[in-house]
């Protein structure tokens, strides 16, 4: 028995095998969940590709998040495989260049990265709203927006307004039983991790800050940590951010 049995989950943002959203779907098909994935575009093909080294390929359904056409559509593109939704996980983030650099950057450039890294979060559930009419679970990735980084400029930006997103969804959700929780991941090398400039100096400290030490090629802690967030094992739990990152938002430096 696993502690996703039975449940239906749409799970974006799976794009290579090192996505974190990759190993979040295969923990949970194991645990005995039913997955749906999205992706969009150019990148379609690669994440249907991918979703068939998953235990049991899981169908791939259009979704870019700043398109209002595919958001419309999500509810009558997810219903063709499954009849409703228990938990879903958003795995998204983007900011073009400029963004990464604090000073310089222009408004357009911003504007984006707040558009698909953090407005997402409330469209990603207005969509899917109508799929959970009996209750469910909303999961997030964040990288700890409570500091700025010496790298990560408008993208920490961009993840500490994703970061109350969350809590305002976990106001206007909780009366439908809907929960929405992050997970605070430590770096990754990930497709996303490797289009931020600087990103390897996260590399070498935050093992060595981590008292539990940190591997930046796992991403199973932090899909662990979704799933959990996922079941039915953090009932009364929403606005709530838990650390996956080797305990490093608790040392001082
Ligand atoms: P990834 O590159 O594998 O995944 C990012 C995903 O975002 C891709 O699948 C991409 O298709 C999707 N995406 C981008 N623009 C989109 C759009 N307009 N519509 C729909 N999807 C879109 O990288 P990842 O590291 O697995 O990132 C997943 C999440 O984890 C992101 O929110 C990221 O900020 C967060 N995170 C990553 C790290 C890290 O170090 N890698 C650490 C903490 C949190």
């Amino acid at each position: 028995m696993g502690i996703l049995d039975g449940k239906r989950l749409l799970i974006t943002g799976v794009l290579t095998d090192a996505s974190i959203a990759f190993r979040v779907a295969e923990v949970a098909q194991r645990e005995g969940a039913t997955v749906v994935l999205t992706s969009f575009g150019r990148q379609m093909r690669i994440t249907q590709a991918i979703a068939r080294r998953l235990p049991e390929t899981a169908p791939v359904v259009e979704l870019d998040v700043s398109n209002q056409e595919d958001l419309d559509a999500l509810e009558g593109r997810v219903r063709e495989h499954v009849d409703g939704l228990d938990g879903v996980l958003h795995s998204i983030g983007f900011a073009p260049k400029g963004a990464f650099d604090f000073m310089g950057a222009g408004w357009d450039d911003v504007a984006t990265a707040l558009q698909i890294s953090s407005y997402s979060l409330k469209s990603l559930a207005v969509a899917a709203r109508p799929l959970m009419s009996g209750g469910g679970s909303i999961v997030g990735l964040t990288f700890d927006a409570s500091l700025a980084w010496p790298v990560y400029d408008w993208m920490g930006v961009a993840k500490a307004a994703f970061e109350s997103v969350s809590r305002y969804l976990a106001r206007d959700l909780g009366a439908d039983g809907i929960r929405c929780n992050l997970v605070s991941a430590g770096p990754l090398r990930t497709m996303a991790a490797k289009s931020i400039p600087g990103f390897e100096s996260f590399e070498n400290s935050w093992p060595e800050r981590a008292p539990l030490g940190w591997d930046l090629t796992d991403t199973g802690p932090a899909a662990r940590a979704c799933v959990a967030l996922l079941s039915d094992w953090f009932p009364a739990t929403t606005g709530e951010i838990v650390h996956a990152d080797g305990g490093v938002h608790a040392m001082g430096s």
